[in-house]
C-alpha cells in the first residue's frame, strides 16, 4: 500500500518521502484512515512501529484544515524520552507553517515552558506530572483542545499516573477526538478507554507478546554472585564472530545502574547510564552519546529506555530478568531494527527461573540456555536450584565443559 491510498495529502506525502518512508508501517496503514474520518482509535502498537507518525501525519491534517489559537491537540506520554522523541518526530513531520510544538516535561525549566506556552502553541506533547503543574498553576489552557494521545497509556498507567491523567482529562472538552496507543490491553486500560473514548476502533499491530523475528535470544544461567563477572566476561572477551558494538544492559532498579555503570566505567569501559535518578541534561547526554558512538555501552532501567528510538543496538542485555514478561518483549525489542540482526542475552540466576518460564510462556518461544560451569552456570547447580523453587528443568543446553545436557533427578528419602 502507498501512504496517498490512505487519504493523506500532499503536503504530508512529501514529509513522509522526504524521510525516505516508502511505504506505510501495519499500524500507520489501520490508524491513519480512522483518525481521519474523527474517529476514536486504540492503537495497539509499540513504540518502533512508527505509531508516532501514524497519529501525526492524519491528526495535523485534520487540525490544519482549520486555523484556531489555543492548544489544539495534547499528546500525553509517560517519559521525557518519549516526550522528546514525539517533538522530534513533529518537526520532521509538519509541513512549513503547521503550528508549534511546545515539550512539557519535568526536569526542565517551568518558565521556559510557560514562556513557549504564551508564545502560542497549537500543539503540546507532556509528560502528565508536569503538565498537571501547568494546569494547577493555570499557565496553561487546555479549554481548546480538540485531540487527545495517550501514548503508552499501558506504562503512563503502571507509573501510577492514573490520578493526573484523570485530572487532566477534566480540563478537556468534552467534545473532541481521543487516541489511545498501548502495548498490551489490560483490564485498567480498557477500563480507562471506556471512560474517556466514545465507540473506539481497535487497530491491532503485533500480538501481544510478539517478539521480533531479527532477534536472537539466549540465556545464561548462572549464580547470583557471579553476575557481574560474567557480564563483564561477556563484554571483554573477544568471541568468535561476536562484537558487542554498542549494548543496552537492563537493570531492574536505580542503584543497580549506578553500581553496574560504575565497575564498568573503572575497567574503563565506554559506558553511561539512564535511569529515573538522572537530571534532564545527563539522560540527553548519556543517549546522544551512545546514539553517536561514544558510548558503547549504556545501563538504563525499564523506565528509562522505554521508547529509546536508538538504531542498531547489537545487543541487549537483561542484567536482572524484568518483573514483568511483557517488558522483556519491550527491552529486547531495542534491538533487531530495521531488518538489523541482534542479540538479546539475559543472565538468569536459578530463582530467576519462575520469571524465565513466564517470560517464554509469554512469547511462546523457548530461549536457549548458554552454560557456562566457571560462572555457576553448572547445569546440576541451577538444576537443583530451579527445581527447589518449582521450575522445570531446562530445555536445551550448550556451552564447554559442563557435559551438555545432564538431567536432574531429587534424591530419594532415605539414600
Ligand atoms: P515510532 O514507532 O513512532 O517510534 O517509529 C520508529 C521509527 O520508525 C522512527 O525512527 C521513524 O522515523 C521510523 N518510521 C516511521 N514510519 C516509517 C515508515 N513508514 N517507513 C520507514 N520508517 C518509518
Amino acid at each position: 500500500m502507498k501512504f496517498a491510498e490512505l487519504g493523506l495529502k500532499p503536503a504530508y506525502l512529501r514529509r513522509c518521502e522526504s524521510l525516505g518512508y516508502e511505504e506505510p508501517t501495519p499500524i500507520q496503514e489501520g490508524a491513519i484512515p480512522v483518525v481521519l474520518t474523527g474517529a476514536d482509535l486504540i492503537g495497539c502498537a509499540e513504540t518502533g512501529t512508527g505509531k508516532t507518525a501514524a497519529f501525526l501525519l492524519p491528526v495535523m491534517q485534520r487540525t490544519g484544515e482549520t486555523k484556531r489559537p489555543g492548544v489544539r491537540v495534547l499528546v500525553l506520554a509517560p517519559t521525557r524520552e518519549l516526550v522528546s522523541q514525539i517533538n522530534e518526530s513533529y518537526k520532521q513531520l509538519a509541513p512549513k507553517g503547521s503550528p508549534r510544538c511546545a515539550a512539557v516535561i519535568g526536569g526542565a525549566s517551568m518558565s521556559e515552558q510557560t514562556n513557549a506556552l504564551r508564545r502560542g502553541a497549537g500543539v503540546v506533547v507532556a509528560t502528565p506530572g508536569r503538565l498537571l503543574d501547568h494546569v494547577e498553576r493555570r499557565t496553561i489552557d487546555l479549554s481548546y483542545v480538540e485531540v487527545l494521545v495517550l501514548d503508552e497509556a499501558d506504562r503512563m498507567l503502571d507509573m501510577g499516573f492514573l490520578p493526573a491523567i484523570r485530572r487532566i482529562l477534566s480540563e478537556l472538552p468534552e467534545k473532541r477526538q481521543t487516541l489511545l496507543f498501548s502495548a498490551t490491553m489490560s483490564p485498567e486500560i480498557e477500563s480507562l478507554a471506556r471512560s474517556t473514548m466514545k465507540e473506539p476502533k481497535l487497530v491491532e499491530v503485533s500480538p501481544r507478546g510478539s517478539a521480533a523475528a531479527t532477534v536472537e535470544q539466549m540465556a545464561y544461567p548462572c549464580a547470583l554472585e557471579s553476575k557481574t563477572a560474567l557480564l563483564i566476561d561477556l563484554l571483554e572477551r573477544e568471541r568468535e564472530s561476536e562484537n558487542f558494538e554498542r549494548v543496552l544492559v537492563f537493570t531492574r532498579t536505580r542503584r543497580g545502574a549506578e553500581r553496574l555503570s560504575h565497575i564498568l566505567l573503572a575497567r574503563d569501559h565506554k559506558v553511561n547510564r539512564i535511569h529515573a535518578d538522572r537530571t534532564q541534561p545527563q539522560r540527553e547526554a548519556a543517549l546522544r552519546g551512545f546514539k553517536e558512538g561514544q558510548t558503547r555501552v549504556l545501563v538504563a532501567t525499564d523506565i528509562a529506555a522505554r521508547g529509546l528510538d536508538v538504531e542498531s543496538v547489537s545487543h541487549v542485555i537483561n542484567y536482572d530478568v524484568p518483573e514483568q514478561p511483557e517488558d522483556y518483549v519491550h527491552r529486547i525489542g531495542r534491538t533487531g531494527r530495521a531488518g538489523k540482526r541482534g542479540r538479546a542475552i539475559t543472565l538468569v540466576t536459578p530463582v530467576d527461573e519462575i520469571s524465565m518460564r513466564a517470560i517464554e510462556r509469554l512469547t511462546g518461544q523457548a530461549v536457549e540456555r548458554v552454560v557456562l560451569p566457571s560462572f555457576g552456570g553448572a547445569p546440576a547447580i541451577t538444576q537443583r536450584a530451579a527445581a527447589a523453587v518449582g521450575a522445570k528443568p531446562f530445555r536445551a543446553m550448550r556451552g564447554s565443559g559442563a557435559g551438555g545436557r545432564r538431567s536432574f533427578r531429587p534424591r530419594r528419602a532415605g539414600r
